[in-house]
Formats: structure tokens, sequence, C-alpha cells
């Protein structure tokens, strides 16, 4: 049995703003489910929502600033969780990185480099838990300078740091140094320093013993400098110790057979019953009432990572077509503006939820028919998983995640049953309005669509496959 502590800023259910809390809320329970004794620790921000019991454990004293540790558990499993309690830090409204008008906290490298070394006296054991670990497997950059300050341990843990999205790496001007009181022998070019700014990644990518991210295709693709944001150099020089897991799904929150958000549910033996959530969703768009329309959904984040830029490029001449559109997503403020307008525009064709809404996102997935997903990167991606595992078929460019989970509809695919949506290589609007096209065609082909909609449901996303690659890459460190 392992000794994990998993560090993490956000953890469904406890706290989400994306894809990193679906893995960290689900990633533990998998692997305390292969009976390992792994402990989550995360922020105690306001916004946090326990439903256990909360209890203290101990204090440290750490940076002059005195810190409660809070024990309680993840909803509806066995993980132990510890929650770092420093108010001046942590006690903040919404969302864990940014303010109500979408800035981030002003002092963020303060509160994550404050939770970093926090990390490291739990992993060193100075609470006196009688608990030290073997492993310490940080995520994203919030969790970057714990493996930077456990490289300086005697008798230290091995750490583990997965990439979630190269894109963020948490960079902060020089002037916030001197306020972190970080110790000067990691401050250099091939330390914590990057182009003379503060790096966070950095910490983990210099540092950690193992580096994963959340799929195969995007551990190659970050080593180019189309998508390493500069540090691909870093990443090949450590690509020995540099590989890809692919994310699970948390098979009991989306299962359509179960899904409580569903006003009908429905399984491969009932698919018939779909065009029941179908109708819901049209009904709640208030969108004409039509089973036999292709209806395209889009749930994300609205940012150009998404390739929104491309969808709003080929919107006119998709919305000429015989098709319905539903958006559920928030983001860029020009971005929730343009399709605002073009719902606007085409009323009996596309409507839009801007805003966070879980069940309205369940629904989506039942509902449609396609789900669009055209990511110019995408480092694992969720909701092409939750699409073929209710019978929607995704559309999806062939990169990162996306290129590893979902297989393009060709003859000989088709064929063998391993189709399971619609694949495209360039990151244009005339490439995906090419798929747009195949997809109805393959739509207006019953038997076709059925059997790539059966392959989807039949595919395991479980989390139970990963964790266990995981538990041997723990054991390899
Ligand atoms: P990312 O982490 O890059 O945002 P992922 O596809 O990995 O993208 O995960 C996004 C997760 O957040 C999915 O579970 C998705 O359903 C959810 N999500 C994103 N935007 C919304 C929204 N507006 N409403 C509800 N759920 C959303």
């Amino acid at each position: 049995m392992k000794k994990i502590l998993f560090v993490t800023s956000e953890a469904h259910p406890l706290i989400k703003t994306g894809g990193l809390a679906d893995v960290c809320g689900s990633l533990p329970k998998a692997l305390a489910e292969l009976d390992q004794d792994i402990r989550l620790i995360i922020p105690n921000y306001q916004a946090l929502k326990s439903t256990e019991s909360v209890r203290f454990l101990f204090s440290l004293r750490v940076d002059n600033r005195n810190i409660n540790i809070l024990e309680t558990r993840l909803p509806d499993s066995q993980v132990v969780v510890w929650l770092v309690d420093y108010p001046t830090f942590y006690n903040y409204p919404g969302n864990p990185y940014v303010d109500e008008t979408g800035e981030p906290w002003a002092n963020n490298a303060e509160r994550f480099a404050l939770f970093c070394r926090v990390v490291v006296e739990v992993a060193m054991d100075r609470g006196y838990q009688d608990w030290k670990p073997d492993v310490v497997h940080c995520n994203d950059w919030q969790c970057g300078l714990v493996p930077a300050l456990l490289s300086l341990e005697q008798d230290r843990p091995a750490t583990l740091f997965t990439i979630h999205n190269m894109a963020y790496q948490g960079l902060f001007p020089v002037s916030e140094v001197a306020l972190l009181n970080l110790p000067g022998q990691l401050w250099h070019p091939e330390g914590l320093e990057f182009h003379s700014k503060l790096s966070f990644i950095k910490g983990g990518l210099v540092y950690s013993d193992y580096i994963t991210t959340v799929s195969p295709t995007y551990a190659t693709e970050i080593q180019t400098a189309e998508y390493g944001y500069g540090l691909e150099g870093l990443l090949e020089h450590r690509k020995e110790s540099l590989g890809g897991i692919i994310n699970g799904i948390d098979l009991d929150q989306w299962d359509p057979e179960t899904d409580a958000y569903l006003t009908h549910n429905f399984s491969i033996t009932t698919l018939d019953q779909k065009r029941l959530n179908k109708k819901e969703l049209q009904t709640r768009f208030s969108l004409p009432i039509n089973e036999n329309v292709p209806l395209f959904g889009l749930i994300g984040r609205l940012v150009e990572q998404k390739g929104i830029d491309l969808i709003l490029e080929c919107l006119p001449e998709m919305l000429s077509m015989s098709v319905q559109f539903v958006l559920l997503g928030s983001g860029d403020k020009d971005f929730e503006k343009l399709v605002q307008k073009l719902a606007q525009e085409y009323p009996d064709k596309m409507a839009i939820k801007i805003g966070y809404d879980e069940s309205l996102a369940h629904l989506i997935e039942a509902g449609s028919d396609i789900f669009l997903m055209p990511s110019r990167f995408e480092p694992c991606g969720l909701n092409q998983m939750y699409s073929q595992r209710y019978g929607t078929i995704p559309i999806v460019r062939k990169t990162g995640g996306l290129a590893d989970t979902v297989i393009d509809t060709l003859p000989d695919t088709l064929l063998n049953n391993t189709a399971s949506g619609i694949v495209f290589n360039e990151a244009s609007a005339s490439s995906l309005l090419e798929s747009i096209k195949r997809a109805l065609v393959l739509y207006s082909i019953p038997s076709s669509w059925k059997k790539m909609q059966i392959t989807g449901m039949k595919k395991d996303f479980s989390w139970q496959k990963s964790a266990e690659q995981y538990l041997a890459l723990y054991d390899s460190l």
C-alpha cells in the first residue's frame, strides 16, 4: 500500500472551476478503491462545500504565519481531505483564482506559495501526525513550488507533477519573488526563473521526479513550440521522465441510465428514450420541438483554446442548414457577446445560456445528437467522453486527449465497430465545416448512426484503468 499526498487547488464536489476538479475529485477515489492510503490537500476557500463533518487536526507555523489543518472527507468516499486553513488568504468569495470581474486575485503568488510551503511541511510530517507520504502528487502550477521546495529536503518523498494545461503557468513579476521569501538557490534560469519572471509551473517541471500529462498525445505535443509555450525545450530535455496517462470519467455521475438530471434515463437497450431528452432540451431552450432535426451541443469555457472562433466562423453557413445548436458556457466577454448576437439572429435554430450550470450540462450531453469540440489544443478533455457515453457523436479536432479518445468514422472503422465520432486535422473553419457536413450525412443513415452511438456507449472510460497506471508509476518512483 502506498501513502500518497494528493495536492490540488480544486476537487469536485468541494470546489470546481473546470476539468482539473473533475480529475482531482475522481482519481483519489479510484486510488482509494485500489486500497491505497491517499490524502488530498487543498486550500480552505470560502466557497468550498463540504457535506461531511470538518474537524481541527493540527497547527503549523509556516513563513511566520499560523496555519490550521482541518480534516474532512471527500463526499461519498473514504478519501481523507486536509484543508489548509488560513483565512487571510483563502477566505475569499467565489472563484479560487479570480475575482468577480475575472481579474486574478492580486496576491495569488503569495496565496499559492503559502499553500505549497504548507504542503511541504505536511509532506515532511512536521505536524507530527505519524504519516509521511511515499509520493507527493502535485497538479498544475498552483502546486508547482512543492517539488521545488521538497528538492531541498533530506529524506523527502518522491514527487510527481501532473500538467493539466500548459497554457496556465503561474507567471509573476520578479517583484513578487522578494515577497515570497523563497530559498535563493531556486532562483536561476534553470530553476524557477522564466524570462525574468517567476514561473510556478517550472517548479514542477524542473524539480519533480516524474512529470505526467493527461493524455499520451499531449505529452508529445508539449515538446513542440506550438504547444509548449516556451517550455518545450525543458520538456524535451526531461522526456525520459515524462509520460501521458489519459483521464477517466466519473462513471456514476455520468451514467445515462441513472443520471438524476435527466428526465428520461436510457441505455444501449433503451436508446430510443434519448429522443425524449432531446425534446426536453428543445423545450428548455425554447427551440422548435422537432425530433428529426440534428441537434448540436457545446459546453465549455468560451476561450480560444476551445476553438470558439472556428465555430463562430462556421455558424452562419451551419445555421443556413436544417440544424439546431445549443451552447452553454462562459468565458471571454467578446465571445459571449458574439454568440448572443447570433442566437438573436437565428432564434429558431440557435439558443445559448451564458453561465455555469451542472444540470443543464448533463441534459445537453443527453439530448444532443452531435457535440462540438474543435479545440486548438486539449490536454485531455472530458466532454467528448461524456458525449460518447451518452450516445452523442463528438466532432473533435485531432489533438491531445481528443485524438486519444475518439476514433474517426471511416468505412473501415465503421465496419470493425471502432468508429465513435468525427475527427478533423486542421484548426480551420473550413475543416470544421467539412466535418459538420460529414456528420450530417452520417446522421441521415440511421443504421450507421446507431452503430457509432453504441460503439461510444460501450467504451471503457473508467478511472480504474488510469488509476492502475498511476499506481504503477508511483511504484517506479
Ligand atoms: P477544461 O478543463 O479545459 O475547461 P474539460 O473538458 O477538461 O475542459 O472539462 C470541463 C468540465 O467542466 C466538464 O465537466 C464540463 O462539463 C464542465 N463545464 C465547463 N463549462 C461548463 C458550464 N458552463 N456549465 C456546466 N459545466 C461546464
